[in-house]
């Protein structure tokens, strides 16, 4: 029997996890907190622009259960938002009991509440990982996707950082990444004026506390544009975004919210204060996290060097995704190279040749694209996501976008790659 350890139950991990049990391996997937998804928890767009042909291509690979659940749990669908075509917005609040029932169905070990806080080596492959309960966690192979955000102490040094932030960290301790205790030296990203890191700009706004109109609005067309007056109109603020592919005059001009089972303010760093003088908005508050009109979550503090099959440079034994990989943003994104991942985990332990995706697949080119960038100065201080900014527009150029289910099908058929992921390798 082969066994896979995945850290990190964000979306990247709760991927790894089940492309390694669909290829057959005995899996355990670790979770310092006490539930999945991570930072989706709090996100919910997805299928808007280039990120549909990326989930139906994971689809065709047979690696389609975390986008159905997604799609089974939308609240909205098929949703134009500025810069954005055929979005969906899953329920924030319901999706994570859906996804473990998934994983748990795979017969994958989901043990929540455990965190890691070192791993052992020997020359250059991981025997293993410690909790910090002092437990010791075996493994054949194991994958990092622990994200990118670091421990509160990096927030306070790096950005505007939240102690109540969604990872929670003072409540189950630092997070803590696999790759860095494995001796690899980690890349950092930066922000547009250089300073690392990059800070998350969208926060949820609790429903109730919007003006019933504007809430009855929200609810039944999906999203709301309200017209920002001169003065509150911030286009500066854009360039501190992670999700460059809403760093776009729209998001500075107008207060653009969505209805994720919360209302998320798609609008940068706006105090509370200039939020209330906002018709519909006078009573409004911050939910989680609580310090939105400062900023949150600050990331990109620790990528692991790799391949494109995702293996970390210089451990035999250790592969990444989402975050952990590289400048990406996104659930999509951290979904579709989590099931990259999990899958070359279990052809490590059989000594079989890594999967790479061709470059005629979106998600083959973002992978390399995205390495490729992360080696020049210039490179570091972009974000990268099949949703918009620079990719999205490699991907036009490129013809890799599509949003016809039949033609990605088709261009996956030729790749030879059709349920590669539904392959039991065992
Ligand atoms: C406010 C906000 C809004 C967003 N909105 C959207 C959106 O609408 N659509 C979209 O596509 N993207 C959105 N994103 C981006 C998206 O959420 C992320 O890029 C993506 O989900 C990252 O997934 P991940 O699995 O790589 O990492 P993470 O989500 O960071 O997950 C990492 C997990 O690892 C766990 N962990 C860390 N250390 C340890 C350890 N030592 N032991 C055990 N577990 C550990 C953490 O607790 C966490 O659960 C948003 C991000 C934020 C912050």
């Amino acid at each position: 029997m082969i066994n896979v350890v995945v850290v990190g139950g964000g979306w990247a991990g709760c991927a790894a996890a089940l492309a390694a049990a669909k290829a057959g391996a005995q899996v355990v997937l670790l979770e310092r907190t006490d539930l999945l998804l991570g930072t989706g928890l709090v996100g919910g767009i997805f299928r808007n622009n280039g990120r549909f042909t990326a989930a139906e291509e994971a689809i065709a690979m047979g690696g389609g259960d975390l986008f159905v659940a997604m799609d089974a749990n939308s609240r909205h669908r098929g949703i134009h938002f500025p810069g954005h075509s055929h979005a969906s917005f899953y329920d924030v609040t319901t999706m994570e009991p859906l996804v473990k029932k998934i994983l748990q169905n795979y017969g994958i070990d989901v043990r929540s509440r455990t965190r890691v806080a070192n791993v052992v080596k020997y020359r250059k492959k991981i025997q293993y990982l410690v909790n910090d309960n002092d437990e010791i966690i075996q493994g054949d192979a194991f994958v990092d996707t622990t994200g990118t955000s670091g421990p509160m102490g990096n927030c306070l040094k790096y950005g505007n950082g939240c102690a109540m932030c969604i990872l929670r960290c003072p409540t189950f301790g630092p997070r803590v990444s696999i790759t860095a205790k494995a001796d690899v030296k980690e890349i950092i990203g930066k922000k547009a004026d250089g300073s690392y890191g990059a800070m998350s700009g969208s926060c949820k706004i609790n429903k109730d506390s919007l003006r019933p109109e504007l809430k009855d609005q929200l609810e039944k067309e999906g999203m709301v544009v309200i017209p920002l007056p001169e003065n509150l109109k911030k286009t500066g603020m854009l360039g501190k975004k992670a999700c460059s592919q809403y760093a776009i005059a729209d998001y500075a001009e107008n207060i653009v919210l969505i209805d994720t089972g919360h209302a998320k303010l798609m609008t940068p760093f706006f105090p509370l204060d200039a939020l209330r003088t906002i018709p519909g908005l006078e009573r409004a508050r911050y939910e989680d996290p609580y310090s939105g009109g400062v900023g949150n979550s600050i990331r990109y503090l620790g990528m692991a060097p790799c391949s494109h099959s995702l293996k970390v440079d210089g451990v035999d034994n250790l592969f990444c995704a989402g975050e952990k990989a590289g400048i990406m943003v996104g659930h999509t994104e951290a979904v579709v190279t989590g099931l990259l991942a999990g899958h070359n985990a279990v052809r490590c332990c059989l000594d079989m040749q890594y999967l790479e995706l061709p470059s005629e697949l979106a998600a083959g080119d973002f992978i390399a694209f995205i390495h490729e960038q992360m080696t020049t100065e210039e490179g570091l201080r972009l974000r990268y996501t099949f949703s918009g900014s620079v990719y999205f527009e490699r991907m036009k150029k490129l013809e890799l976008y599509s949003s016809q289910r039949g033609e990605v099908n088709d261009r996956v058929t030729k790749t030879n790659l059709t349920d590669i992921y539904n392959t039991c390798l065992v």
